[in-house]
Protein backbone atom coordinates (compact mmCIF):
# COMPACT_ATOMS: atom_id res chain seq x y z
CA UNK A 1 0.00 0.00 0.00
CA UNK A 2 1.02 3.96 -0.62
CA UNK A 3 2.44 5.36 2.34
CA UNK A 4 -0.34 7.96 3.50
CA UNK A 5 1.07 11.87 3.98
CA UNK A 6 -0.04 13.74 7.15
CA UNK A 7 -2.64 16.13 6.77
CA UNK A 8 -0.66 19.87 5.72
CA UNK A 9 -3.08 21.22 8.36
CA UNK A 10 -3.98 20.16 11.42
CA UNK A 11 -7.16 18.36 11.94
CA UNK A 12 -9.16 19.61 14.74
CA UNK A 13 -11.79 17.43 16.20
CA UNK A 14 -14.25 20.50 15.60
CA UNK A 15 -14.26 23.71 14.87
CA UNK A 16 -17.17 26.22 15.90
CA UNK A 17 -19.82 27.47 13.21
CA UNK A 18 -18.81 31.11 12.54
CA UNK A 19 -21.62 33.88 11.35
CA UNK A 20 -20.81 35.59 8.37
CA UNK A 21 -19.50 39.18 10.08
CA UNK A 22 -21.54 41.36 8.22
CA UNK A 23 -24.80 39.71 9.92
CA UNK A 24 -23.26 40.36 13.14
CA UNK A 25 -22.19 43.47 12.45
CA UNK A 26 -25.79 44.84 11.78
CA UNK A 27 -27.18 43.07 15.21
CA UNK A 28 -24.25 45.13 16.85
CA UNK A 29 -25.89 48.16 15.50
CA UNK A 30 -29.21 47.63 16.34
CA UNK A 31 -27.71 46.79 19.96
CA UNK A 32 -25.84 50.26 19.93
CA UNK A 33 -29.11 51.85 18.82
CA UNK A 34 -31.15 50.35 21.66
CA UNK A 35 -28.58 51.61 24.08
CA UNK A 36 -29.16 48.08 26.44
CA UNK A 37 -26.61 45.59 26.45
CA UNK A 38 -28.12 43.26 29.13
CA UNK A 39 -30.45 42.84 32.04
CA UNK A 40 -33.39 40.71 29.99
CA UNK A 41 -32.97 43.26 27.17
CA UNK A 42 -34.85 42.66 23.57
CA UNK A 43 -32.54 40.53 21.76
CA UNK A 44 -32.57 38.49 25.13
CA UNK A 45 -36.56 37.91 24.85
CA UNK A 46 -36.45 37.32 21.44
CA UNK A 47 -33.85 34.59 21.72
CA UNK A 48 -35.89 33.05 24.17
CA UNK A 49 -38.91 32.99 22.56
CA UNK A 50 -37.39 31.49 19.12
CA UNK A 51 -35.71 28.99 20.83
CA UNK A 52 -38.87 28.07 22.90
CA UNK A 53 -40.69 27.56 19.21
CA UNK A 54 -37.27 25.56 17.42
CA UNK A 55 -36.92 22.90 20.35
CA UNK A 56 -40.93 22.53 21.26
CA UNK A 57 -40.08 23.23 24.78
CA UNK A 58 -43.07 24.90 27.08
CA UNK A 59 -40.46 27.12 29.30
CA UNK A 60 -36.95 28.36 28.95
CA UNK A 61 -34.85 30.30 30.28
CA UNK A 62 -31.43 31.81 29.03
CA UNK A 63 -27.70 31.37 30.99
CA UNK A 64 -24.53 32.65 30.44
CA UNK A 65 -23.10 29.14 30.29
CA UNK A 66 -24.56 25.40 31.04
CA UNK A 67 -22.82 24.92 33.85
CA UNK A 68 -24.33 28.02 35.74
CA UNK A 69 -27.56 26.84 34.46
CA UNK A 70 -27.33 23.45 35.43
CA UNK A 71 -26.26 24.75 39.34
CA UNK A 72 -29.06 26.99 38.99
CA UNK A 73 -31.22 24.11 37.95
CA UNK A 74 -30.35 21.80 41.22
CA UNK A 75 -31.28 25.22 43.15
CA UNK A 76 -34.93 25.46 41.32
CA UNK A 77 -35.59 22.22 42.38
CA UNK A 78 -33.83 22.67 46.14
CA UNK A 79 -32.27 19.41 45.83
CA UNK A 80 -29.71 17.85 48.31
CA UNK A 81 -28.00 14.99 49.91
CA UNK A 82 -26.76 11.97 47.17
CA UNK A 83 -27.84 12.75 43.11
CA UNK A 84 -27.30 9.74 40.84
CA UNK A 85 -25.73 10.36 37.81
CA UNK A 86 -22.69 8.90 35.12
CA UNK A 87 -19.10 8.94 35.05
CA UNK A 88 -19.03 8.98 31.63
CA UNK A 89 -19.63 12.92 30.50
CA UNK A 90 -17.81 16.53 30.62
CA UNK A 91 -16.72 17.26 33.87
CA UNK A 92 -19.55 20.08 34.89
CA UNK A 93 -22.57 17.57 35.32
CA UNK A 94 -20.60 15.99 38.64
CA UNK A 95 -19.24 19.73 39.49
CA UNK A 96 -22.70 20.97 39.24
CA UNK A 97 -23.34 19.10 42.06
CA UNK A 98 -20.52 19.39 43.90
CA UNK A 99 -21.40 23.25 44.10
CA UNK A 100 -24.54 22.39 45.39
CA UNK A 101 -22.91 20.53 48.21
CA UNK A 102 -24.69 17.24 47.14
CA UNK A 103 -22.62 14.04 46.72
CA UNK A 104 -22.93 12.21 42.80
CA UNK A 105 -23.40 8.76 43.26
CA UNK A 106 -21.79 7.44 40.18
CA UNK A 107 -24.34 4.46 38.15
CA UNK A 108 -22.91 2.53 35.41
CA UNK A 109 -23.65 3.02 31.76
CA UNK A 110 -25.09 1.46 29.11
CA UNK A 111 -22.89 -0.97 26.62
CA UNK A 112 -24.89 0.44 23.53
CA UNK A 113 -25.87 4.13 24.66
CA UNK A 114 -22.89 4.90 26.56
CA UNK A 115 -25.77 7.11 28.64
CA UNK A 116 -26.54 5.81 32.44
CA UNK A 117 -28.39 2.24 32.32
CA UNK A 118 -31.54 3.00 33.63
CA UNK A 119 -31.46 -0.67 34.71
CA UNK A 120 -28.64 0.02 37.13
CA UNK A 121 -30.17 3.06 38.59
CA UNK A 122 -32.77 1.74 41.38
CA UNK A 123 -30.01 -0.48 43.29
CA UNK A 124 -28.14 3.07 43.74
CA UNK A 125 -30.89 4.91 45.72
CA UNK A 126 -30.62 5.74 49.28
CA UNK A 127 -32.59 7.21 51.33
CA UNK A 128 -30.74 10.20 50.87
CA UNK A 129 -31.06 10.38 47.17
CA UNK A 130 -32.85 13.14 45.87
CA UNK A 131 -32.43 13.34 42.42
CA UNK A 132 -31.17 11.59 38.83
CA UNK A 133 -28.95 13.81 36.70
CA UNK A 134 -28.75 11.97 33.22
CA UNK A 135 -27.17 12.69 30.46
CA UNK A 136 -27.96 12.43 26.87
CA UNK A 137 -24.32 11.83 26.03
CA UNK A 138 -23.35 12.54 22.07
CA UNK A 139 -27.20 13.09 21.51
CA UNK A 140 -28.18 9.64 22.17
CA UNK A 141 -31.43 10.14 24.17
CA UNK A 142 -31.48 8.17 27.54
CA UNK A 143 -33.98 5.60 27.99
CA UNK A 144 -36.58 8.74 29.73
CA UNK A 145 -39.18 6.24 30.11
CA UNK A 146 -37.73 4.23 32.28
CA UNK A 147 -35.95 6.81 34.15
CA UNK A 148 -39.09 8.83 34.76
CA UNK A 149 -41.10 5.64 36.04
CA UNK A 150 -38.07 4.87 38.72
CA UNK A 151 -38.00 8.74 39.84
CA UNK A 152 -42.01 8.55 39.91
CA UNK A 153 -41.66 4.78 42.26
CA UNK A 154 -39.51 6.97 44.54
CA UNK A 155 -40.67 10.47 44.47
CA UNK A 156 -36.90 11.47 42.96
CA UNK A 157 -36.40 14.17 40.30
CA UNK A 158 -34.90 13.87 36.91
CA UNK A 159 -32.97 16.72 35.22
CA UNK A 160 -30.81 15.87 32.08
CA UNK A 161 -27.51 17.19 30.88
CA UNK A 162 -28.81 18.05 27.03
CA UNK A 163 -25.57 20.19 26.06
CA UNK A 164 -25.07 17.52 23.39
CA UNK A 165 -28.39 17.18 22.40
CA UNK A 166 -29.46 20.55 21.14
CA UNK A 167 -32.90 19.98 18.16
CA UNK A 168 -32.91 16.16 19.04
CA UNK A 169 -36.77 14.67 18.91
CA UNK A 170 -37.70 11.54 20.18
CA UNK A 171 -41.14 10.39 18.26
CA UNK A 172 -41.42 14.13 17.02
CA UNK A 173 -41.27 15.51 20.58
CA UNK A 174 -38.73 17.71 21.15
CA UNK A 175 -35.93 16.39 24.03
CA UNK A 176 -36.46 19.38 26.50
CA UNK A 177 -39.82 17.68 27.45
CA UNK A 178 -38.88 14.85 29.69
CA UNK A 179 -37.93 15.74 33.07
CA UNK A 180 -38.30 18.23 35.39
CA UNK A 181 -35.60 20.29 33.83
CA UNK A 182 -33.49 19.87 30.96
CA UNK A 183 -30.26 22.06 30.30
CA UNK A 184 -28.73 23.00 26.88
CA UNK A 185 -25.56 24.23 26.42
CA UNK A 186 -24.32 26.72 23.50
CA UNK A 187 -21.08 27.01 23.76
CA UNK A 188 -18.82 27.40 20.67
CA UNK A 189 -17.94 23.78 20.25
CA UNK A 190 -21.60 22.89 20.24
CA UNK A 191 -23.61 22.34 17.23
CA UNK A 192 -25.61 25.67 17.84
CA UNK A 193 -24.03 28.27 19.77
CA UNK A 194 -24.10 31.73 21.56
CA UNK A 195 -20.55 32.13 21.75
CA UNK A 196 -20.79 31.14 25.73
CA UNK A 197 -24.15 30.12 26.88
CA UNK A 198 -26.92 27.79 27.92
CA UNK A 199 -30.37 27.43 28.83
CA UNK A 200 -32.72 26.06 31.16
CA UNK A 201 -36.24 23.95 29.69
CA UNK A 202 -38.99 22.99 31.54
CA UNK A 203 -42.61 22.84 31.88
CA UNK A 204 -43.93 24.85 34.63
CA UNK A 205 -44.68 28.32 34.94
CA UNK A 206 -43.68 28.57 38.65
CA UNK A 207 -40.38 26.87 38.31
CA UNK A 208 -39.47 29.60 35.73
CA UNK A 209 -39.96 32.47 37.43
CA UNK A 210 -38.18 31.36 40.25
CA UNK A 211 -35.29 29.90 37.66
CA UNK A 212 -35.39 33.76 36.34
CA UNK A 213 -35.09 35.02 39.79
CA UNK A 214 -31.98 32.56 40.93
CA UNK A 215 -30.20 33.41 37.47
CA UNK A 216 -30.69 37.59 38.53
CA UNK A 217 -29.26 37.66 42.29
CA UNK A 218 -32.53 36.73 43.17
CA UNK A 219 -33.84 40.38 42.80
CA UNK A 220 -37.17 40.64 42.54
CA UNK A 221 -37.71 44.41 42.31
CA UNK A 222 -35.99 47.48 43.82
CA UNK A 223 -36.87 46.81 47.00
CA UNK A 224 -36.88 42.84 47.52
CA UNK A 225 -34.44 40.09 47.20
CA UNK A 226 -36.21 36.90 47.96
CA UNK A 227 -33.07 34.59 47.48
CA UNK A 228 -29.59 33.50 47.23
CA UNK A 229 -29.33 33.79 43.73
CA UNK A 230 -26.41 34.23 41.48
CA UNK A 231 -25.24 35.68 37.97
CA UNK A 232 -26.84 33.93 35.09
CA UNK A 233 -27.57 35.92 32.64
CA UNK A 234 -26.73 35.68 29.32
CA UNK A 235 -25.83 39.51 28.01
CA UNK A 236 -27.13 41.27 24.44
CA UNK A 237 -24.60 40.45 22.58
CA UNK A 238 -24.33 37.10 22.65
CA UNK A 239 -27.88 36.72 22.55
CA UNK A 240 -27.82 38.36 18.95
CA UNK A 241 -25.55 36.09 17.72
CA UNK A 242 -27.36 33.25 18.77
CA UNK A 243 -30.39 34.73 17.01
CA UNK A 244 -27.94 34.67 13.61
CA UNK A 245 -26.72 31.34 14.71
CA UNK A 246 -30.49 29.74 14.69
CA UNK A 247 -30.62 30.28 10.88
CA UNK A 248 -27.27 28.27 10.39
CA UNK A 249 -28.03 25.09 12.35
CA UNK A 250 -30.22 22.95 10.14
CA UNK A 251 -27.12 23.71 7.30
CA UNK A 252 -24.69 22.66 9.83
CA UNK A 253 -26.37 19.46 10.52
CA UNK A 254 -27.15 18.39 7.22
CA UNK A 255 -23.13 18.64 6.35
CA UNK A 256 -22.71 16.47 9.44
CA UNK A 257 -25.54 13.95 8.23
CA UNK A 258 -23.29 13.26 5.36
CA UNK A 259 -20.03 13.52 6.57
CA UNK A 260 -21.55 10.69 9.44
CA UNK A 261 -22.51 8.89 6.24
CA UNK A 262 -19.16 8.83 5.00
CA UNK A 263 -17.89 7.75 8.08
CA UNK A 264 -20.18 5.02 8.58
CA UNK A 265 -19.74 4.29 5.09
CA UNK A 266 -15.73 3.54 5.58
CA UNK A 267 -16.10 2.29 9.29
CA UNK A 268 -18.69 0.09 9.70
CA UNK A 269 -17.20 -3.29 8.20
CA UNK A 270 -14.04 -2.42 9.65
CA UNK A 271 -13.24 -5.94 12.65
CA UNK A 272 -12.88 -3.67 15.62
CA UNK A 273 -14.03 -0.81 15.31
CA UNK A 274 -17.54 0.44 17.05
CA UNK A 275 -19.58 3.09 15.28
CA UNK A 276 -22.31 5.11 16.74
CA UNK A 277 -25.46 3.76 17.93
CA UNK A 278 -29.20 4.12 15.41
CA UNK A 279 -31.80 5.01 16.97
CA UNK A 280 -35.13 4.30 15.75
CA UNK A 281 -37.82 7.09 16.03
CA UNK A 282 -35.23 9.93 16.77
CA UNK A 283 -34.37 12.84 15.43
CA UNK A 284 -30.54 12.91 15.98
CA UNK A 285 -28.68 16.22 15.58
CA UNK A 286 -25.20 14.50 14.55
CA UNK A 287 -23.25 16.59 16.70
CA UNK A 288 -20.50 14.10 17.38
CA UNK A 289 -18.80 11.04 15.71
CA UNK A 290 -17.69 8.66 18.08
CA UNK A 291 -16.30 5.24 17.43
CA UNK A 292 -14.97 2.90 19.99
CA UNK A 293 -12.05 0.79 19.18
CA UNK A 294 -11.52 -3.13 20.74
CA UNK A 295 -7.95 -3.43 21.21
CA UNK A 296 -8.26 -7.53 20.90
CA UNK A 297 -9.87 -7.29 17.72
CA UNK A 298 -8.30 -4.02 15.99
CA UNK A 299 -5.37 -4.99 17.47
CA UNK A 300 -4.14 -1.82 18.52
CA UNK A 301 -5.20 0.13 21.48
CA UNK A 302 -7.27 3.34 21.38
CA UNK A 303 -4.80 5.21 23.22
CA UNK A 304 -2.20 3.66 20.15
CA UNK A 305 -4.57 5.16 17.55
CA UNK A 306 -5.08 8.64 19.68
CA UNK A 307 -1.23 8.91 19.59
CA UNK A 308 -0.43 7.69 16.13
CA UNK A 309 -3.32 10.29 14.71
CA UNK A 310 -1.30 13.27 15.59
CA UNK A 311 1.62 11.86 13.84
CA UNK A 312 -0.31 12.63 10.87
CA UNK A 313 -1.86 15.72 11.98
CA UNK A 314 -5.32 14.05 13.13
CA UNK A 315 -6.14 15.89 16.75
CA UNK A 316 -9.07 13.22 17.86
CA UNK A 317 -10.20 13.21 21.25
CA UNK A 318 -10.53 11.08 23.84
CA UNK A 319 -14.18 11.96 25.07
CA UNK A 320 -15.07 11.22 28.14
CA UNK A 321 -11.90 9.91 29.01
CA UNK A 322 -10.54 9.91 32.17
CA UNK A 323 -14.11 9.20 34.20
CA UNK A 324 -15.38 11.61 36.40
CA UNK A 325 -15.24 8.42 38.98
CA UNK A 326 -11.42 9.20 38.34
CA UNK A 327 -10.75 12.22 39.34
CA UNK A 328 -8.89 13.37 41.82
CA UNK A 329 -12.33 15.22 43.86
CA UNK A 330 -14.07 11.93 43.06
CA UNK A 331 -12.02 9.34 43.44
CA UNK A 332 -12.80 8.36 46.82
CA UNK A 333 -16.10 7.90 46.55
CA UNK A 334 -17.77 4.09 47.30
CA UNK A 335 -19.14 5.02 44.01
CA UNK A 336 -16.60 5.45 42.01
CA UNK A 337 -15.14 2.12 42.44
CA UNK A 338 -14.43 0.24 39.19
CA UNK A 339 -16.00 -2.56 40.44
CA UNK A 340 -19.24 -0.62 40.42
CA UNK A 341 -18.52 0.79 36.70
CA UNK A 342 -17.50 -1.64 35.12
CA UNK A 343 -18.80 -0.64 31.27
CA UNK A 344 -18.00 2.72 31.98
CA UNK A 345 -14.00 1.75 32.78
CA UNK A 346 -14.07 -0.53 29.63
CA UNK A 347 -15.84 2.18 26.92
CA UNK A 348 -13.80 5.11 28.30
CA UNK A 349 -10.36 2.57 27.06
CA UNK A 350 -12.03 2.23 23.84
CA UNK A 351 -13.87 5.73 22.63
CA UNK A 352 -12.46 8.50 20.22
CA UNK A 353 -13.88 10.96 19.44
CA UNK A 354 -13.57 11.65 15.28
CA UNK A 355 -13.34 14.89 13.47
CA UNK A 356 -16.85 16.08 12.84
CA UNK A 357 -17.71 19.97 11.69
CA UNK A 358 -19.06 20.95 8.85
CA UNK A 359 -16.00 22.31 7.24
CA UNK A 360 -14.46 19.24 6.77
CA UNK A 361 -14.58 18.10 3.34
CA UNK A 362 -15.76 14.36 2.15
CA UNK A 363 -11.84 13.42 1.23
CA UNK A 364 -10.74 14.89 4.47
CA UNK A 365 -12.88 11.94 6.22
CA UNK A 366 -11.98 9.01 3.73
CA UNK A 367 -8.37 9.89 4.21
CA UNK A 368 -8.76 10.00 7.95
CA UNK A 369 -10.72 6.77 7.82
CA UNK A 370 -7.98 5.33 5.62
CA UNK A 371 -5.13 6.53 8.44
CA UNK A 372 -7.14 4.80 10.90
CA UNK A 373 -7.84 1.23 8.92
CA UNK A 374 -3.68 1.02 8.11
CA UNK A 375 -3.12 1.46 11.47
CA UNK A 376 -4.91 -2.26 12.27
CA UNK A 377 -3.04 -5.38 12.84
C1 LIG B 1 -20.45 21.50 27.14
C2 LIG B 1 -21.00 20.66 28.24
C3 LIG B 1 -21.39 21.19 29.47
C4 LIG B 1 -21.06 22.58 29.91
O1 LIG B 1 -21.58 23.57 29.19
P1 LIG B 1 -20.93 25.03 29.23
O2 LIG B 1 -21.91 25.82 28.45
O3 LIG B 1 -19.58 24.94 28.57
O4 LIG B 1 -20.83 25.47 30.64
C5 LIG B 1 -22.00 20.35 30.39
N1 LIG B 1 -22.21 19.04 30.13
C6 LIG B 1 -21.82 18.50 28.98
C7 LIG B 1 -22.10 17.04 28.76
C8 LIG B 1 -21.18 19.27 28.01
O5 LIG B 1 -20.76 18.70 26.88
Amino acid sequence: MTKIEPFAERIYVTRPVFPKIEEVTEKLQDIWNSKWLTNNGPQHSMLERELTDFLRVPYLSLFNNGTIALIVACQSLRLSGEVITTPFTFAATPHVLSWNNITPIFCDIDAETMNIDANKIESMITPHTTAILAVHVFGIPCDVEKIQEIADRYGLRVIYDAAHAFGVEIGGKGIGNFGDISMFSFHATKLYHTVEGGALVHGDKNLKQRIDLLKNFGIKNEEEVVMPGINGKLDEIRAAIGRIMLNYVEDERQKRIFLHKIYNEELSDVEGIKIMPTCAGVKLNYQYYVIRIDEKTFGRSRDFVYDEFRKFNVFARKYFHPLCSDFTCYRQLNSSNPANLPVANEIGQQVLSMPMYGGLKEDDVRKICAILKSFRR
